[in-house]
């Protein structure tokens, strides 16, 4: 359990190291977890408050399936923990991601009211495993409830399937995948697509 632990510790500190790299977690914003056990469901978290470009031994902390922390600790769970408690009791995901970027904000508050974004004809939908020339990637935007519980709450009717991505409005992003690889693949995917959309309305828009 303990050598489990350290892979996935340095699985989630190599994916933080990466998106802090690319100034995904501004103001401290963002928050990142990965699965260690299954039965009972325990995960790594980002600690609260923390600066993402620095690597240290206090990123993250253990909590269980409530998103309480498991060993005695003076570190705090995110304040957005309850999100990935849901993708972990509601998918079979090893990992899930949230990050707040411009363009997943942009494209978040241009399409709220549709409740969604569609993505077709894009290479890039291959990440979330569709093929078909004609497939459709449909990507939920759900109101930025202040009140935690009731945003996991909302968030958690989006968790149909095992990887996916959920935009909150002028929040930010949360995928989940299998494991870091699939969640990071998905999470470069998203941010390439908004950050596509946004330079094509530029265009259309002049
Ligand atoms: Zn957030």
């Amino acid at each position: 359990m303990i050598a489990l632990q350290e892979k996935r510790w340095t699985e989630l500190a190599d994916i933080k190291d990466e998106l802090a790299a690319r100034d995904w977690f501004m103001g401290t914003s963002g928050n990142l977890a990965i699965k260690v056990s299954d039965a009972p469901v325990k995960f790594l978290v980002t600690a609260s408050g923390k600066d993402k470009k620095k690597r240290t031994a206090e990123d993250f902390l253990l909590v269980d399936a409530a998103g309480k922390p498991v060993e005695k600790t003076h570190l705090k769970p995110s304040a957005e923990t309850l999100l990935h408690c849901a993708v972990y009791s509601k998918t079979t995901a090893g990992c899930s991601l949230h990050v707040h970027t411009v363009a997943n904000n942009v494209i978040s508050e241009l399409y709220g009211d549709d409740g969604k974004i569609d993505f077709q004809g894009q290479e890039l939908i291959k990440a979330f495993g569709m093929w078909e020339e004609d497939a459709l990637l449909s990507i939920p935007i759900i109101p930025n409830y202040a009140d935690i519980p009731r945003l996991a709450d909302e968030f958690s009717q989006h968790l149909g399937t095992d990887k996916g991505a959920v935009l909150i409005r002028n929040h930010g992003i949360t995928v989940w995948g299998k494991d870091g690889f699939e969640a990071k693949k998905l999470l470069e995917a998203c941010e390439f697509l908004f950050q596509y959309q946004v330079t094509l309305n530029q265009i259309y828009s002049k």
